[in-house]
């Protein structure tokens, strides 16, 4: 085994994945470092919702999208958060991702990506530009194929300890066992601090520092420490949005009821929404029921759920072990099914746009209940980065030789309620530091304080450099 390449990528997810293979196929060596089993990371646990601008699905359906239009619906996003958190968008990594978000669409279709539909989100994407990947398992087995390709050294099992530096400049990474030295450049890809409840607790109140996450264990701050230790700043770690744990693939096959057996909301509205619409619910009790084709076709994300689904072979039967009006249940279901088949794009009484695909109520017996669990999403924060994902310190210097993407940076994170935001950005940004760090770009460029790029006229949040 060689223990030296140009450059190390810690983390086998979607930002990790993308920047070993761009690093690979613009001419350096690459060994990427995973703590887990297998490549693919939350992602290929994932609903695999997408989010891209200016895309061939787009151009079909006649769709008009820009950059322009893709950032002001991340500022108008951040607008909204900034009632509840304090919030350091970087908007610049906002029109890096959204520019170049097309070409990661026709790279993923190059490596064998297909996609389904889009997903109307209609209160925070203003056109349609979130689609599903087809399965998500093809984050594993394509990069796999495409990795090995390219050359890229995988090694799986292994949890990367701590970053070696040499004269101030990152030098490699150190595991259990071994020490990995890089030429060029390390890149943390590791993912949130989701699953870490010592570091949660520093920055969310306690009685939500246990609350469920979901996704891989292995996300437990590893990369966030690491480059803490050499001078790396931290933005938005307080911003760890509540969440009902559920897969948003089963969400579209799903009602959900309350303890009076009726259906209460939007079920595939903003996950902000859902938890305060729970929040007003009898005793805050609700559940998603659901089919049997729906649990066999979904069973991935229901073993997420923090816990097993109620069964029965009736919706009475049902209702009695939930506690709720069978009555109502059967006459809720019967709507919701009416209303699946017929050809109505909205429902009428929530505004709900997102449907089954293929349009089938709930119909095939057994019946599951799905308690809905107030947990987290995902962390927004991560480190601050320049344009070329370099780790910047607190006076907004790049860190010699250290690199950050993904779910490890913090620029972008406030965006999550959007939907579809966490895997293309870690893709495209990915794809960027990979390129960068391969081709030795000017890492130079400090970028202190900025302009925002939109008009005048249109909402805007300064680049804040919080040295000044
Ligand atoms: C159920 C579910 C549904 C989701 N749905 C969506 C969706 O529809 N759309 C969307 O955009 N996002 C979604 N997400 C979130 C998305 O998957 C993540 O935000 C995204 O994968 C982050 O990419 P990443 O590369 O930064 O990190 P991750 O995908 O989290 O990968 C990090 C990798 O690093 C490894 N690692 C961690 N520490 C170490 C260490 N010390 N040494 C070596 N390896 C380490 C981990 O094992 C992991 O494989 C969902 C996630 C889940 C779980």
């Amino acid at each position: 085994m060689n223990n030296e390449a140009d450059v190390i990528v810690v983390g086998g997810g979607p930002g990790g994945m993308a920047a070993a293979l761009e690093a690979a196929n613009n001419g350096s060596s690459v060994i990427l470092i995973e703590a887990d089993t297998q490549i693919g990371g939350n992602a290929a646990r994932s609903t695999g919702y997408l989010a891209f601008q200016n895309f061939d699905m787009q151009a079909k359906e006649g769709i008009d999208d820009s950059a322009d239009i893709f950032v002001q619906d991340m500022v108008a996003e951040i607008s909204r958060q900034s009632e509840k958190y304090g919030i350091t968008f970087d908007e610049e990594l906002a029109w890096l991702f959204s520019e170049e978000s097309s070409t990661t669409y026709s790279w993923l279709c190059d490596l064998g990506f297909e996609f389904n539909r889009f997903l109307p989100r209609p209160k925070q994407h203003s056109v349609n530009r979130m689609v599903d990947v087809k399965d998500t398992t093809m984050f594993t087995y394509l990069f796999e194929e495409a990795l090995s390709a390219a050359g890229v050294e995988v090694i799986t099992e292994t949890r990367v300890r701590r970053l070696l530096t040499v004269n101030n400049s990152v030098a490699g990474v150190e595991t259990e066992t071994e020490t990995y030295m890089a030429n060029r450049g390390v890149l943390l890809a590791t993912g949130g601090y989701q699953a870490n409840p010592q570091i949660r607790i520093k920055y969310q109140p306690e009685v939500m520092a246990s609350t469920p996450y979901l996704g891989t264990e292995h996300d437990v701050g590893d990369g966030h420490i690491m480059g803490l230790s050499v001078g790396g700043d931290l933005i938005n770690m307080t911003m760890i949005p509540p969440l009902i744990m559920v897969g948003s693939a089963l969400v579209e096959e799903s009602v959900a009821v309350n303890l009076e057996g009726e259906r209460f909301h939007d079920e595939a509205g903003p996950y902000d929404y859902r938890v305060d619409q729970l929040a007003r619910q009898t005793d805050r009790l609700a559940w998603y029921i659901f089919d049997d084709r729906a649990f066999r076709t979904k069973k991935q994300l229901i073993d997420e759920m923090p816990e097993e689904p109620i069964s029965d072979l009736t919706l009475q039967g049902l209702a009695d072990k939930l506690g709720c009006n069978g009555e109502i249940l059967n006459h809720c279901v019967g709507e919701w099914n009416s209303l699946v088949a017929s050809a109505e794009p909205k429902d009428p009484k929530f505004g709900r746009v997102i449907f089954p695909d293929p349009r089938i109520g709930i119909v095939e017996p057994p019946f599951h209940a799905s308690r809905m669990i107030v947990g987290i999403n995902f962390p927004a924060g991560g480190f601050r980065v320049s344009s070329d994902m370099q780790v910047l310190n607190v006076y907004g210097e790049p860190i010699p030789n250290l690199f950050a993407v993904g779910d490890c940076t913090g620029g972008l994170g406030p965006v999550i309620g959007m939907g579809g935001m966490r895997i293309t950005p870690a893709l495209t940004l990915g794809r960027i530091a990979g390129r960068k760090i391969a081709t030795g770009t000017n890492f130079k460029e400090v970028r202190k304080g900025g302009q925002s790029r939109l008009p005048e006229n249109q909402m805007r949040i300064p680049v804040v450099d919080e040295t000044n």
